[in-house]
């Protein structure tokens, strides 16, 4: 397999020219960090990524993780990684050095784990899941959870897990029936819980899992669910370690992602298994749903990873493959000609570019979102916290969204592009085919991040998110237009602006009738729509500056690397943004297909 998964120079030009990281740098916690020092950090990133995770991209598709005599048999190098990855910092990126943490910009933090996760979207997960219940932990839990749990799990000793579903609530968590019964010292948890990612596996002493349960004779709904710590082994009277009742039942065999194991869990099968409470009883989807815009960003940047990875994959292949000849001037094919190789087919051009489009359009958006994240919480400036803050609730579900649906069209031209081989096991497509498609269901389907988009965000404030994003966007196409190049296409921008606003014009109307199905019913229409235009913009933003850095001359990236930004833009501008019109037309017309009784609809 070729070692081409990642286009580190975007990656660089994105986080330091276009998204500014000195402006994140600048903020007072992130002193120690300089360009520099981050610059170090991702290559050694970069390094980690080709010795220790794309080798075993492949292997792990193979042996997929499986359940065999009442365990989870994971790839041996699931251990090697977690080891590795806990001394390199990995987990501890985030948190403060107080509690042993590194203190960098959740940006930087972003940038690492997607040069992982192009390298192996597999792997990552293992500790992102760490990640993401210590996070939980530090935020709410009191200092003795905080004592006993926070070590073990920052240096990646112990593993993490977020435990939400369970059969009859994905979607719907108000349905969540697991139950938690006070009992000295802590609570007696009882219940299952379903697709647990990572939620058994050898290589960790331990694996804490942050449980959803409701406390006997709490109210129903959201307003009773609580966060539990649930170890799988728990301490005893002597110190030890000692088996805490978490049973894992079975396993999923999935189409993708195979290396990451997804289990089914018991908990207090034996009517003994431990929990502590979080924070404060009844609070527990609140904190979860506190914690949820990080791993919905954490699964857009999934998805754009696996996105660049098979672009890049295609591309060398495109190069390489020798079919078919140029069309002469007549418009015949001239056989004495040698063949040409497919890179030079417009057709081929043109699916290439498309997946350009949007795995760089993809890294942006998920970069940008960081950056809100960091403005959020480090700014100085209590005002400027809040915009980022409205900000980032805004971008969060689409930027969960767009890499997940668009990452799988995207990946699909991959497959196009490579013909026969592109279906074959012999070539990587189809893996990254494969493990890319659960990305709109994670952490909320694409149905409910456009429900939360259309339905909460968009109005969230009287409409102050969509305000402050509305003035980001104008900003970009003011800087836009001073250039006569580029000038046509922040007009195109300034247009499906203005129709978003006739869009929302149309369907506020049914919300202030109080007519909230018919409002909503197209939300994932109105996600496509949307999504189109911020990607829109982020490519405009990117083509200004490369056109800036082209006209400044002293551009650290050469002209072809910046050219070919101004003309994905365009390509973006010529193919993509036209659809906005048609997604208008579908959101605003009068005409209702899919609310009628099913029984009228399916016959
Ligand atoms: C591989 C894998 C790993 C996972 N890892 C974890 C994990 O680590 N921890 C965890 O807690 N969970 C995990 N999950 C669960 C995941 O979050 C859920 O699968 C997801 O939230 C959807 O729930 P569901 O599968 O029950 O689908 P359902 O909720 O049954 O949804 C089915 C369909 O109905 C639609 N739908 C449902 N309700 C509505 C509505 N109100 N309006 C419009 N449409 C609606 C959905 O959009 C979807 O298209 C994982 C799942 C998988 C497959």
């Amino acid at each position: 397999m070729a070692n081409q998964y990642l286009d580190l120079d975007t990656l660089k030009f994105l986080l330091y020219e276009v998204h500014d990281l000195q402006s994140i740098l600048n903020q007072s916690r992130f002193d120690d960090y300089d360009e520099e020092s981050i610059d170090l950090f991702l290559d050694s990133i970069k390094e980690f990524s080709d010795r220790e995770l794309f080798p075993f991209f492949q292997e792990m598709d193979e042996q997929a993780a499986h359940f065999k005599n009442g365990e989870i048999i994971v790839h041996p190098q699931v251990k090697k990684y977690v080891k590795l990855g806990g001394e390199l910092g990995l987990i501890s990126g985030l948190f403060d050095y107080e509690i042993g943490g590194l203190q960098l910009p959740g940006i930087v933090v972003t940038a690492a784990a997607y040069i992982q996760e192009t390298a192996n979207n597999h792997l990552p997960g293992y500790l992102g899941l760490t990640l993401g219940a210590l996070e939980l932990i530090v935020h709410f839990g009191n200092e003795e959870l905080k004592d006993y749990f926070v070590p073990k799990m920052l240096t990646g000793e112990w593993g993490g897990t977020m435990c939400l579903t369970e059969p009859q609530a994905g979607s719907s968590l108000s349905d969540i029936v697991t139950s938690a019964e006070p009992v000295e010292g802590g609570y007696k948890i009882s219940g299952q819980k379903i697709f647990i990612s990572g939620g058994d596996y050898e290589g960790v002493e331990n694996v804490v899992h942050l449980v959803l349960a409701r406390i006997k004779g709490a109210p129903a709904g959201t307003k009773g669910i609580s966060l539990f710590v649930v170890p799988k082994n728990r301490v005893s009277s002597d110190g030890t370690l000692i088996s805490n009742d978490v049973t894992t039942f079975a396993d999923f065999q999935k189409m993708g992602q195979k290396g990451y194991c997804t289990t089914h869990l018991f908990f207090g099968h034996k009517e003994d298994c431990r929990g502590w409470l979080v924070g404060e009883p009844n609070k527990g989807l609140k904190y979860m749903f506190m914690m949820m815009n990080g791993a919905r960003i954490a699964v857009g940047r999934g998805a754009a990873a696996i996105t660049m990875a098979a672009y890049q994959a295609s591309l060398a292949y495109a190069r390489e493959r020798p079919q078919g000849r140029s069309l002469t001037n007549t418009g015949k094919k001239d056989v004495a000609q040698e063949q040409t190789l497919i890179i030079n087919h417009p057709d081929v051009k043109r699916m290439l570019l498309l997946q350009k489009v949007i795995a760089e359009g993809s890294l942006s958006l998920i970069l940008l979102s960081s950056k809100y994240h960091d403005l959020s919480q480090t700014h100085s400036d209590p005002g400027e916290r809040e915009k980022y803050s409205l900000l980032l609730e805004l971008l969060t579900p689409i930027a969960k969204t767009y890499p997940s649906e668009m990452g799988l069209l995207s990946v699909s031209n991959g497959v196009q592009v490579l013909g026969g081989y592109g279906f074959c096991s012999d070539y990587i497509l189809q893996q990254y085919y494969r493990d890319i498609r659960i990305f709109s269901i994670y952490e909320g389907t694409t149905g409910i991040q456009s429900l939360d988009l259309l339905g909460r965000k968009i109005s969230m404030d009287n409409g102050k998110a969509l305000k402050l994003l509305s003035e980001e966007i104008m900003k970009s196409i003011h800087e836009a237009i001073e250039y006569n190049a580029l000038a046509p296409y922040g007009s195109k921008l300034g247009e499906a602006l203005k129709l978003t606003q006739e869009v929302l014009q149309f369907l506020m109307d049914f919300a202030k009738k109080g007519d909230y199905e018919r409002f909503l019913s197209d939300a994932t229409v109105f996600m496509e729509f949307f999504g189109n235009i911020i990607i829109g913009w982020l490519w405009l933003d990117m083509a200004t500056k490369a056109h800036k850095k082209l006209n400044s001359g002293n551009a650290q990236n050469s002209q072809e690397f910046l050219n070919s930004k101004i003309h994905a833009m365009k390509f973006y501008f010529k193919y993509e943004i036209p659809k906005t019109k048609a997604l208008a037309e579908v959101l605003t017309d009068k005409e209702v297909l899919t609310m009628a009784d099913e029984n009228e609809l399916f016959n």
